[in-house]
């Protein structure tokens, strides 16, 4: 039985992707074979799609970092036939066959049981983008932050991370306060649950220095660099921000004032390498109390046709919400 996937190849006239047959066994070792009925788009399908070595060493190659559906093989006892699943995460779309083919096979120590309030579609709105903005908001919280403590900062506002953290945020009750480069979004923002809006500009005025008045509480930032070096001498006493993205930069300036006279936290989020059972947590967490009514409204379905023209978009910085791919829709 074949099935079709996207194979991404390097060529002598650059990166060339097409849908193609393949069958099991080109698929990698692993216990859990699984038929894949929704994957997601994060800006680290559209680095590995668009050949960096430093997400995916090796092509031809099929990107995503995320898949639902359902397990068809299982040498596992863990799993067997018709179980609900997802996995997001580990090398999964790396250097491991990913999402963006109708199967993969992966190791059954990657495998999160997909809870029956979470159909395939909806998991992959949330995605590793959605999933990595609820770990956000759960360590904000474990620091101790609070809706009635003053406004939080969502940075890279309009997209994947950051859009799920605006609206799961707004959902907790707190004021939150959207950055983005794309002004004419605020509609969108607006029905997310942003109370106020504020420009990449706002945040930089204070990139370099020691400390500024402090205005907010906490802040999500999913696009490092120089927003994080503005926002640290920002926030208020006992607040905190967490970082989990690279796409305006790698490096932070900051002095060490916020963190010593203020008692600031900077906190790193990391969803790829977590222990499976605090994955699982999250799942569970965003199928039930976390549920987000604008989830639908804000994912874009996209068709296998579609994928290439979405990949650059969300490369280029211009996506906007969520992105869930239906392997089955040609
Ligand atoms: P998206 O492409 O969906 O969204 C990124 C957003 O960042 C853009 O829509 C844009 O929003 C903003 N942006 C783009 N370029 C710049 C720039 N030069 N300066 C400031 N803002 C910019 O990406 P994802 O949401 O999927 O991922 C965001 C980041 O988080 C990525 O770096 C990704 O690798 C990382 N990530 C990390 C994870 C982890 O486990 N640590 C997991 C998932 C993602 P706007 O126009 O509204 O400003």
């Amino acid at each position: 039985m074949t099935f079709l996937a996207y194979r991404v190849a390097e060529t002598e006239q650059g990166m060339a992707a097409s849908w193609q047959e393949q069958t099991v066994d080109q698929l990698p070792e692993g216990e859990v074979l699984i038929a894949v009925e929704y994957s997601s788009i994060n800006y680290k399908d559209a680095l590995s799609a668009s050949g960096n070595k430093g997400v995916t060493r090796e092509y031809p190659h099929t990107p995503g970092i995320d898949v639902a559906g359902t397990v068809l093989e299982s040498a596992s006892d863990d799993f067997a036939a018709g179980d609900a699943v997802v996995v997001f995460g580990y090398d999964l779309g790396m250097n491991t066959a990913g999402g963006y083919g109708q199967q993969v096979r992966v190791p059954a120590n990657w495998v999160l049981r997909r809870p029956t309030a979470l159909p395939a579609a909806q998991a992959m709105s949330w995605g590793t983008a959605g999933f990595t903005a609820a770990l956000s908001v759960q360590k904000l919280e474990r620091n101790g932050i609070k809706p009635e403590n003053g406004p939080v900062v969502v940075t890279g506002a309009t997209g994947g991370v950051g859009s799920v953290a605006v609206a799961l945020l707004a959902k907790l009750g707190y004021d939150v306060l959207a950055v983005s480069g794309k002004p004419e979004q605020q509609d969108f923002l607006k029905q997310l649950g942003a109370t106020g809006f504020l420009s990449r500009d706002d945040i930089l005025a204070t990139k370099g220095k020691a400390m500024a008045k402090p205005l907010y509480q906490a802040a999500v930032d999913t696009v490092g660099g120089d927003l994080v070096s503005g926002l640290i001498p920002q926030i208020k006493p006992e607040g905190a921000l967490t970082t989990c993205g690279m796409i305006a930069g790698i490096k932070v300036e900051a002095s060490v004032f916020p963190f010593i006279l203020r008692g600031v936290s900077l906190l790193g989020v990391d969803s790829v390498e977590i222990p499976l059972v605090d994955k699982q947590q999250v799942l569970d967490k965003v199928a039930d109390q976390w549920q987000l009514a604008q989830l639908e409204q804000m994912t874009t379905e996209i068709s296998r046709s579609q994928l290439a023209d979405v990949l650059a978009k969300v490369l280029s910085g211009q996506g906007v919400g969520r992105y869930r791919l239906n392997l089955n829709a040609e």
